[in-house]
């Protein structure tokens, strides 16, 4: 198993590594000290903009994409340094962000250039957000309220989501709904609801513990109209197969890269802990020598763990248990990483004025996203031994 960067790779970490240390920390503590979201207008996004984040990977109408798309082990490589310096800043980011994937997969090519087309070459910080999450619904996403009805042409939405990210700055929200609650996955649509459609909102930004630099948002729908042409897939045929497919392939996708942020925020808790223990002289006791060889070790683990996942990926193999087994050891690496990294801080980890105190509010999330460890766990022990549905 080995597993390597081409020089191209390396470049694009050693630019990101120097952004990171310039742009990401600084504005991702500001965000957590502040207690709120990174305001839409604030500069950084403009410099995001400037070096080219924020854009479609779709190559635009008719055209091939240009060069060789990049690997999936190098992306986790990215994830995990870009989560190294702030993951919620990762998140904050502006770009077509979670639903880009199943738009590329399952749009048609006008849903393409009319929700995409606008991130080809941004002109302004522009989002795009995913929401499946009810207060009903998290782990079972089968089990979803948001009704889809049809009238005449087009669709009529009812419903409530919360905890959606970025929803409340996207340009539009791919909603996942359904055709009827009582036959779970098979009646399950996505939608595209432009923001500032009657009846979408309102936004109620949510409180929440770690990962402050962007938006979790709750919001309703109340009869929102939307024409035939948005849902996802398009009104023919593929509209029977585009629903819960298209979640389906978002959090397939998504797992490895949770896990790659969750390495990030480990690696960033070692580091964290190395300083101060160098700092302070304590590299001497073997309290804290053998608590940062287990750290350094399991970041290790779950890294490996997390490339073998993007590996079988780039090579086009099936990856749900390496996926699975990925997000779940890699979120539980973070949050003990981060736990021993605040223990080793002592009292002055405890104050709060300490980066690995933030960490260890932030990698709490790596377990809970795009599906819980509990959930991995029983992913994988389906696949491994059966157990039944
Ligand atoms: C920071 C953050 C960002 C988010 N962003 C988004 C977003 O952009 N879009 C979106 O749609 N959602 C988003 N979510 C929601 C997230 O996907 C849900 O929180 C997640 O699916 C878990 O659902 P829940 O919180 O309702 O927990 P529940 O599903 O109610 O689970 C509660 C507990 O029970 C356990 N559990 C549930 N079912 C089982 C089972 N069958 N067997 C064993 N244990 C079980 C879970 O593991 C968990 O520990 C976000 C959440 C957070 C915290």
């Amino acid at each position: 198993m080995e597993f390597s960067v081409d020089p191209a790779a390396r470049d694009r970490l050693a630019e990101l590594r120097e952004w990171g240390e310039k742009e990401v920390r600084p504005v991702g503590l500001e965000a957590d000290r502040a207690g709120c979201p990174i305001p839409v207008g604030h500069p950084f996004f403009d410099r995001c903009l400037a070096r080219g984040d924020g854009r479609t990977r779709w190559p635009g109408p008719g055209r091939k994409p240009a060069g060789p798309r990049m690997s999936i082990v190098t992306q986790l490589l990215l994830a995990e340094e870009f989560a190294y310096w702030d993951r919620g800043v990762m998140i904050a980011t502006p770009g077509p962000g979670l639903p880009e994937q199943s738009v590329l997969g399952l749009g048609t090519e006008e849903q393409k250039e009319r929700f995409l087309g606008p991130f080809l070459e941004p002109d302004r910080p522009r989002w795009a957000c995913f929401a499946m999450t009810e207060p009903g619904a998290g782990s079972d996403a089968a089990a979803i309220q948001t009704t889809a009805r049809r009238d005449r042409d087009g669709w009529i939405l009812n419903g409530a989501k919360c905890f959606i990210g970025s929803a409340s700055r996207s340009d539009w929200i791919l909603v996942q709904a359904t055709l009827d609650p009582s036959k779970g996955r098979k009646a399950q649509r996505a939608f595209f609801v432009p923001q500032g459609t009657p009846g979408l909102g309102p936004f109620k930004i949510e409180k929440k513990m770690g990962l402050k630099a962007y938006e979790s948002t709750s919001f309703s729908l109340d009869d929102v109209r939307v024409p035939g042409a948005y849902l996802l897939g398009g009104d023919g045929p593929r509209e029977h197969t585009a629903g819960f497919k298209a979640a389906m392939q978002t959090f397939n996708a998504g797992r490895p890269v949770i896990a790659a942020n969750a390495v990030g925020i480990a690696r960033a808790a070692l580091d964290e802990a190395l300083r101060y223990a160098r700092a302070h002289e304590l590299l001497g006791r073997a309290r804290v020598r053998d608590r940062i060889e287990a750290m350094a070790r399991k970041v290790r683990m779950a890294r490996l763990v997390c490339l073998r996942a993007g590996q079988l990926a780039d090579q086009q193999r099936a990856n749900i248990v390496e996926a699975s087994m990925s997000k779940a050891l890699a979120a539980q690496v973070a949050q003990e990483a981060t736990s021993e990294g605040l223990e080793i801080l002592g009292l002055a980890g405890g104050r709060g004025d300490e980066l690995i105190e933030k960490l260890y509010r932030d990698a709490k999330a790596m377990d809970i996203v795009e599906g819980t460890g509990q959930i991995q766990r029983m992913i994988i022990a389906r696949k491994l031994v059966g157990l039944p549905r």
